[in-house]
């Protein structure tokens, strides 16, 4: 570890790289492993970053995990810091895809392998795996979450005699995330062809990512926006009847502007209903919306499967070994196809929160009830 340390500082000699790549002679607990996730503020990443550390530590690993508060200066700096204080090994979840270019680049020439954790590296051709999820099916789950609350689908996924027109409104992700676009084009794909047809109507007229993005996924951006498109184009007694919202603190943000606007309280509710809304992470706060029927569906990505997958990986790549990929095809960084390992995501709605969230030991009953 100090070997890497002078050679990222600039002091050290040729071949004395710190990481163990194709060694393993170092003890775990002379590792040091750099974790950096986006921000504290969403309760995804608090357990995505508690579930890496706890792995590591079992494992006898030292970790550095750092949160970057959906500020890009600060991620770098934190990146810099690790490598300086010789790190052996980075995980990185990046703000913004193509920011960490020159901590890579130090990284690389330090011997340090690279993560990539939940969020792809962008125009790097030195990222040694990504861990994800299925984000662009991610996507097409929530679109075919919105068409079934609808009534324009069965729960087979097969078409009704449900024509519309309905009234949807599109949010997206972060622009600088490429998990937004992912997610956006898994949406689009199913979504297309019922505006096409006319089954959906999105009156704003904004479909574009470009158009519907939300930066750093936040609550109050998401707000803001349906508050402006309720104020621009729902006026006299048009009603919106779904909104496509890509995470929970989108969808949440999105349901507080419904409510205020006279809509809900619940998705039965007479006269204006809350519109269907689909999320992803199935954060606490979201499956109680879910449970209370507020909100209809989230996608569910179990982030201490993706920490255990991580973990596993770390420790194979500082051994020299393989890790495990399941995907060489779909996430292309612009530099390389980066090999990957997809996870399973499940859609959770109101009659299957016990059976995918409560009997697998992600929340406790009392937590759903709750709603923390
Ligand atoms: C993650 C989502 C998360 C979003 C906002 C994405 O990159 O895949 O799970 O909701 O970032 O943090």
């Amino acid at each position: 570890a100090l070997a890497a340390a002078l050679l990222a500082t600039g002091c050290g000699g040729e071949g004395a790289g710190g990481g163990v790549q194709g060694g393993g002679t170092q003890e775990p607990a002379d590792t040091r492993i750099g974790v950096s996730l986006t921000s504290q503020d969403e309760e995804r990443w608090l357990t995505d970053g508690k579930a890496i550390q706890q792995g590591l530590e079992e494992l006898g690993y030292q970790v550095d995990l750092q949160y970057a508060n959906n500020d890009i200066p600060t991620q770098q700096q934190q990146v810099d810091q690790m490598i300086t204080s010789g790190a052996d090994l980075l995980i990185l979840a990046p703000l913004d895809g193509t920011a960490l270019a020159p901590q890579i680049q130090a990284a690389v020439g330090a011997d340090v392998p690279i993560i990539s954790y939940d969020r792809l590296i962008r125009n790097s051709a030195d990222v040694d795996l990504y861990v994800t999820f299925d984000n662009y099916k991610v996507g097409s789950e929530q679109a075919t979450a919105l068409l079934t609350g609808l009534g324009v689908l069965d729960e087979q996924g097969q078409r009704t005699s449900e024509k519309g027109p309905f009234n949807v409104e599109l949010f997206g992700g972060s622009l600088d995330d490429n998990n937004a676009t992912f997610v956006y084009g898994g949406a689009m794909e199913v979504l297309q062809p019922f505006i096409d047809d006319g089954t959906i109507v999105i009156a704003s007229k904004q479909t574009e990512l470009s158009q519907i993005a939300t930066k750093d996924w936040s609550q109050q951006e998401a707000q803001a926006r349906m508050d402006n498109l309720i104020t621009s184009t729902y006026t006299g007694s048009r009603k919106v009847d779904a909104v496509l919202t890509p995470n929970d603190a989108v969808a949440r943000g999105v349901i507080t502007s419904l409510r205020n606007a006279g809509y809900g309280p619940t998705l039965s509710s007479e006269g204006k209903p809350m519109p269907v809304t689909t999320g992803q992470d199935a954060e606490i706060a979201s499956v109680k919306l879910i449970e209370d029927q507020v909100q209809y569906a989230t996608v569910f990505k179990n982030t201490k499967l993706l920490a255990a997958q991580t973990v596993d990986s770390a420790v194979k790549l500082l051994n020299g070994e393989e890790p495990e990929v399941n995907d060489s095809e779909s996430y292309d960084n612009g530099a390389m196809v980066v090999p990957s390992f997809l996870m399973p995501i499940e859609v959770v709605k109101e009659k299957n929160i016990d059976e995918v969230l409560v009997e697998s030991g992600y929340y406790t009953a009392e937590q759903v009830k709750a709603g923390q």
